[in-house]
C-alpha cells in the first residue's frame, strides 16, 4: 500500500473509532435522551470521511464540544387558568452554539416537550443555520404546555409567564427565538409585548416571526413551506425530473404543511393528502387548499371537517396510514419520527420518487437507510426546511437596518438561499465520495463552518 493511502486508511479507522467513542459518551451522559441520541447519531455517521480528511477536528475534540450545549436553561412557568387554579409547566431554552452568531431557533409549546426533544432540535438547528450561510448560531426552546383547548387569556397568561423568565437570557445580539409547533404569530406577539415591557425598550430584533405591523418580515409565515418546495424543485431539476403532475402527500396541516402544499401546487404538483394529529384526508383529484387554510388558520378546526364540504374525499382516523397512499413525493411536515421503517418500505413499494423532511427529524434512522438503499431522492430536514430560519435571519437584518422589504424581495432571497443550500449539500456529498447522498452532504457542509469557527475562536 502506498504511504498516502496507508495514512488515509489509518485516519479513516481513527475517525470511526473517535465517532464511536464520542457517541458512547453521549449515550452515557444523556441516558434517557433518545431523540437527542438519534440526532447525534445521524450527524456523526456522516462525519467520518471529513474527520479522516481533517484529523485536526479530532485533535481539537470538536465533537465532544459540539454535543455539549453552551448553556441549558430550565425554568418554572407558573400561570393561573380561567378557573383561578394555579398551574405549573416546565420551560426550556438550550443555547447550543454561538460559533457563527447569536443563538437562533424556535420555541415549541407541546405536551411532549422535554429536554431530549429540545436538545435534538437545538443540535440540528446549529448545522441548519450554518447551511443557510447566514451569521446565526443554534438554539431551541419550549415548554410542555398544551395550547389545545386553552382560552385566549390562558394562552396569553402562560406565554407572558414563560417570557418573564426567558427574557433574562435572550436579546437581539444574544439569542433570538422564533415560533415552532404550537407557537405562531399570536404567541410571538404576546412574547414580544412582555419582553418589551420588562426591558423598557423596543428591541425589535429579539424575536422573529413577528406580525408585519410591528417588525415582522413579509414571507416569514410562508418561508419554511415555500423553501421546502423550492428545494424539492431544485433537486428534481438537477435529476432531470419535473414536479409537474407529481402526486404529493404532506403530513400535518400546520404552518409548514400549508405553505409547502401551496408552493408545490404552484410549481405544478398535485397534493392529494394531508393530516393532523387525529387522522388524514385523501382527495384523489387534489386537495382544496383554501378549505384547509380556513379550517386550520382561521377556525382552529380539525382536518376531519374537510369532508363536510368535500364529501367525495375520505377521512381516516390515525396519522400513520397516510403513508399507505401511493405517491411520487412524500413530505412529512408534522413532527419527529413520523416515518418508520415499515412506512418507508410501503412508500418505496408504492413507487415514491422523493422524500423531503419539512418537519424536523420526521424520518427514523432505519427509514432513512431504506430510502438511501433504494436510491430514493432524500432531502434531509436541516437542508430542506432551512427556509424558515433563513427568512428569520432576513427579519433580523431588516430590524437592524430599520427597513421592510417587499414580499417579492424576501421571496427571491429565499429562493436563492434554498438553491444555494441544495448546491452546497450536493457538492459536499460529491467531494466526500457519496454523490447524491444529501444527508451526508448537508451534515458535512453544515459541520465544517461551525467546526472551523470554533477552532478559530479558541477553546472557550
Ligand atoms: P404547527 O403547530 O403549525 O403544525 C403542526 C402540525 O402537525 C399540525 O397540523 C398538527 O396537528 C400536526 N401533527 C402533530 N403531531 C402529528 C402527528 N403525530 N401526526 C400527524 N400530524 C401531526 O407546527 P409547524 O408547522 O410550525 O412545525 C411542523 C414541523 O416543522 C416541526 O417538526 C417543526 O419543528 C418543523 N419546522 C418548523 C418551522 C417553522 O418555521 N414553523 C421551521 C423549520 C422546521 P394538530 O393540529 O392536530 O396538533
Amino acid at each position: 500500500m502506498k504511504t498516502v493511502e496507508k495514512m488515509e486508511f489509518s485516519y479513516l479507522q481513527q475517525a470511526k473509532d473517535y465517532v464511536d467513542e464520542v457517541y458512547e459518551m453521549v449515550k452515557k451522559r444523556n441516558p434517557d435522551q433518545v431523540e437527542f441520541q438519534q440526532a447525534v447519531k445521524e450527524v456523526f455517521d456522516s462525519l467520518i470521511p471529513v474527520l479522516a480528511k481533517h484529523p485536526n477536528y479530532m485533535q481539537q475534540a470538536i465533537l465532544e464540544r459540539m454535543v455539549e450545549p453552551e448553556r441549558t436553561i430550565t425554568f418554572r412557568v407558573p400561570w393561573v387558568d380561567d378557573k383561578g387554579k394555579v398551574r405549573v409547566n416546565r420551560g426550556y431554552r438550550v443555547q447550543f452554539s454561538s460559533a457563527l452568531g447569536p443563538y437562533k431557533g424556535g420555541i415549541r409549546f407541546h405536551p411532549t416537550v422535554n429536554e431530549s426533544i429540545i436538545k435534538f432540535l437545538g443540535f440540528e438547528q446549529t448545522f441548519k443555520n450554518s447551511l443557510t450561510g447566514q451569521p446565526i448560531g443554534g438554539a431551541k426552546g419550549g415548554a410542555d404546555f398544551d395550547p389545545k383547548g386553552k382560552s385566549e387569556m390562558e394562552i396569553m397568561r402562560f406565554t407572558q409567564s414563560f417570557m418573564t423568565e426567558l427574557s433574562k437570557h435572550i436579546g437581539p445580539d444574544l439569542d433570538v427565538p422564533a415560533g415552532d409547533i404550537g407557537v405562531g404569530a399570536k404567541e410571538i406577539g404576546y412574547m414580544f409585548g412582555q419582553y418589551k415591557k420588562l426591558r423598557g425598550a423596543y428591541e425589535a430584533g429579539v424575536l422573529t416571526g413577528k406580525g408585519i405591523g410591528y417588525g415582522g418580515s413579509l414571507a416569514r409565515k410562508e418561508a419554511t413551506g415555500y423553501g421546502t418546495a423550492y428545494f424539492m424543485d431544485a433537486m428534481f431539476k438537477d435529476n432531470g425530473l419535473s414536479l409537474d403532475g407529481c402526486k404529493v402527500i404532506v403530513s400535518g396541516s400546520g404552518n409548514v404543511s400549508i405553505y409547502a402544499m401551496e408552493k408545490m401546487v404552484e410549481l405544478g404538483a398535485n397534493v392529494i393528502a394531508c393530516s393532523d394529529s387525529d387522522g388524514y384526508i385523501y382527495d384523489e383529484n387534489g386537495i382544496y387548499l383554501e378549505t384547509v387554510k380556513r379550517l386550520k388558520e382561521e377556525e382552529q378546526g380539525r382536518i376531519r371537517e374537510y369532508i363536510k364540504e368535500h364529501p367525495h374525499a375520505m377521512f381516516k382516523e390515525g396519522c400513520s396510514g397516510i403513508w399507505e397512499i401511493p405517491c411520487d413525493i412524500a413530505l412529512p411536515c408534522a413532527t419527529q419520527n413520523e416515518i418508520d421503517d415499515s412506512a418507508a418500505r410501503l412508500l418505496v413499494a408504492n413507487g415514491v420518487k422523493a422524500v423531503g423532511e419539512g418537519a424536523n427529524m420526521p424520518t427514523t434512522l432505519e427509514a432513512i437507510e431504506i430510502f438511501l438503499e433504494n436510491n430514493i431522492l432524500f432531502a434531509p430536514a436541516k437542508a430542506v426546511n432551512a427556509g424558515g430560519v433563513a427568512v428569520s435571519a432576513l427579519e433580523m437584518a431588516q430590524n437592524s437596518a430599520r427597513l421592510a422589504w417587499s414580499f417579492e424581495e424576501v421571496d427571491s432571497k429565499l429562493y436563492e438561499i434554498m438553491n444555494n443550500i441544495y448546491t452546497t449539500s450536493t457538492k459536499a456529498a460529491e467531494d466526500y465520495g457519496q454523490p447524491g447522498n444529501l444527508v451526508l452532504g448537508a451534515n458535512i457542509a453544515g459541520f465544517i463552518k461551525v467546526a472551523d469557527a470554533m477552532i478559530a475562536q479558541g477553546i472557550i
